[in-house]
């Protein structure tokens, strides 16, 4: 076995890790438009990625995945640092897309929006640049630091703007345990490895930069964090 110091480490190892004991252990991990589809009553972990930072982490990330037999949720920024309709995301998204990952809006417009009238705009346009980036209908969103944006859209409001589902809606709350991984520490004060056997249904929020960052970079990365990346 691990020594325990080690074993918890936020490093892809140990996220490959997590998900080989989660498939030994029953569960089945699954992304929110499977979810929404699925009328099973067993052990799942509903996996979300929000892509704060880049891209590449989220690739590395999404290649374990494959590797494992999983498919999870990528929600991609479009006003955040990276540029969604550059080269080097869009090489990521065919990546995702072509592996059958479910891809997202992690939407910033709370943050930017002026009014709670331009708020359904800018989320309606924020949709259509990342549908014109997939080459695909972008059916689910989640939101950037939600805790500091002036409005949030309402159900009633991301339906009108063509959304199926919000992440953080009862459908994908009620009955499941959250966990998140939010500037390298985990929300319970538990890894989600040990919640394994302990908790039949999991909402896993992982942020790939967590993961797949160098260790040297992710303190700087932490304190940049704090103000909001
Ligand atoms: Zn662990
Ligand atoms: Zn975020």
């Amino acid at each position: 076995m691990f020594k325990q110091e080690n074993r918890c480490d936020f490093i892809l190892q140990h996220y490959r890790e997590i998900l080989i004991d989660a498939k030994k252990k029953g569960y089945q991990i699954i992304t929110f438009g499977s979810y929404a589809n699925l009328k099973a009553d067993k052990k799942l972990i509903l996996l979300r990625h929000d892509v704060d930072l880049s891209p590449d982490y989220a690739r590395e990330i999404a290649e374990i995945e494959k590797e494992e037999g999983v498919r999870s949720t990528f929600f991609f920024r479009v006003q955040g640092t990276y540029n969604i309709l550059g080269s080097k995301t869009k090489k990521v998204l065919s990546y995702l897309k072509e592996n059958q990952f479910e891809i997202g809006l992690h939407s910033d417009a709370g943050l930017f929006a002026e009014t709670q009238s331009n708020l359904s705009e800018m989320l309606a346009f924020e949709k259509k640049i990342l549908e014109f980036a997939v080459g695909a209908k972008i059916l689910v969103v989640s939101y950037h630091l939600p805790k500091k944006s002036r409005f949030l859209p309402d159900g009633k409001t991301i339906r009108q703007c063509g959304f199926q589902y919000d992440a953080g809606e009862p459908l994908f709350n009620d009955g499941f345990v959250f966990n998140s991984d939010s500037d390298a520490k985990w929300k319970r004060d538990l890894c989600v490895c040990q919640m394994l056997d302990k908790n039949e249904r999991i909402y896993l929020l992982a942020h790939p930069v967590w993961w797949a960052a160098d260790r040297s970079i992710r303190e700087t990365l932490r304190e940049e964090a704090k103000n909001g990346f």
